[in-house]
């Protein structure tokens, strides 16, 4: 990469003097080619808004921090849904169907990888998402980073068509219940609320119930100190996952 100073020519300084009058850098220029006093003022004028070295020399980290300047923001994660239904104990009922566990299409057992934690206890959760609306694991990511955690708070979410997602390494503590992460795996569904945010629901589809009844079977097999299975309103006074985990069928596969 060649410093682009006072005497420096070409297509190199045509873009350079483009990108300065795109972030109205003073004086504004023409795009000649031609690195004269102008542009070296201009770049200096950049410097200092940046609060780079001020030496009117534009080598990498200018060009670099020019470039990030013109960039538009991108545009930012989608807005964490209302949760405040989540603060309510009484789910919306729903009745459930029976189903058996089956793997999806995109996981195997040896997307499990083995950890060194010492984990006994599965808890299961709801991302309090609504009903019918799709989110990503990325959106998740993203509102759990807005909260401070280095990465989304749970080891396994599933989308309602089953398939089964990595969050956090199982190898590192969940960050999904006060107090009962040491020795536990998160896992969450998506859904959680009815498709108006208005109130807690077990959204889960059948393929959502057969996967986690799958995941925590294999869970279970590959570290047998596991020896429960609860859910986050067994901890916490919310609703979250939106069904009694010891009335679940999923709760049995561990006792
Ligand atoms: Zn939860």
């Amino acid at each position: 990469m060649t410093l682009l100073k006072i005497g420096s020519k070409g297509e190199a300084v045509r873009e350079l003097q483009r990108q300065l009058n795109k972030a109205a850098a003073v004086p504004t220029l023409g795009v000649d080619g031609n690195f004269g006093d102008k542009t070296d003022k201009a770049v200096r004028h950049i410097q200092q808004r940046l609060g780079l070295v001020v030496d009117g020399k534009a080598g990498t980290n200018t060009l670099k921090a020019l470039k990030q300047l013109n960039t538009p923001a991108k545009p930012t994660a989608r807005p964490e849904p209302d949760k405040s239904a989540m603060a309510s104990t009484s789910p919306a009922a729903v009745a459930s169907a029976a189903v058996g566990a089956k793997a999806p299409a995109n996981f195997t057992a040896a997307n499990i990888l083995d950890t060194t934690r010492k984990l006994i206890e599965i808890i299961l959760h709801c991302t309090a998402t609504p009903e019918g609306k799709h989110f990503t694991v990325d959106d998740v990511r993203a509102w759990h980073k807005q909260r401070g955690f280095s990465d989304v708070g749970y080891h396994f979410l599933i989308y309602p068509d089953g398939r089964i997602m990595l969050g956090r390494p199982l190898g590192q503590i969940g960050s999904h219940v006060q107090g009962h992460n040491t020795g536990t795996i998160g896992i969450a569904y998506f859904g959680g609320l009815t498709s108006d945010s208005k109130t807690a629901k077990d959204t889960r589809t059948p393929e959502q119930k057969a996967s986690t009844l799958w995941l925590v079977g294999q869970l279970k097999k590959k570290f047998p100190t596991i020896a429960k299975v609860t859910g986050h309103n067994q901890y916490a006074n919310k609703a979250c996952p939106c069904f009694k985990v010891p009335n679940d069928p999923v709760s049995k596969l561990a006792a």
